[in-house]
């Protein structure tokens, strides 16, 4: 007999903080692209309210900060994200 052990993520509990990246990340890395169909990319940038994070806390230049809140804004649409208020049983 096998426990299944359900797909819980280790959450992160207490305050954690990043550490500040002087620079934004898309501009540094090429990789990493805002797209709205990757939440878990999008995540980091949103608080656990699913709030946007401000800029001085990710380090994000505006102009990325702006491409970033539309992604994150049209995968909340998309439910891809969790909405403001959402269950975090
Ligand atoms: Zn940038």
């Amino acid at each position: 007999m096998t426990e299944e052990t359900t797909n819980i993520e280790p959450q992160e509990s207490g305050r954690r903080f990043y550490p500040q990246p002087r620079v934004c990340l898309f501009c540094t890395d090429r990789n990493a692209t805002i797209d709205h169909k990757r939440p878990e990319q999008l995540r980091r940038f949103v608080t656990e309210d699913g709030k946007i994070r401000p800029r001085r806390q990710t380090g994000t230049c505006a102009k990325h900060q702006r491409e970033l809140a539309r992604a994150i804004k049209r995968a909340r649409h998309l439910a891809l994200l969790q909405f403001v208020g959402d269950t975090l049983d």
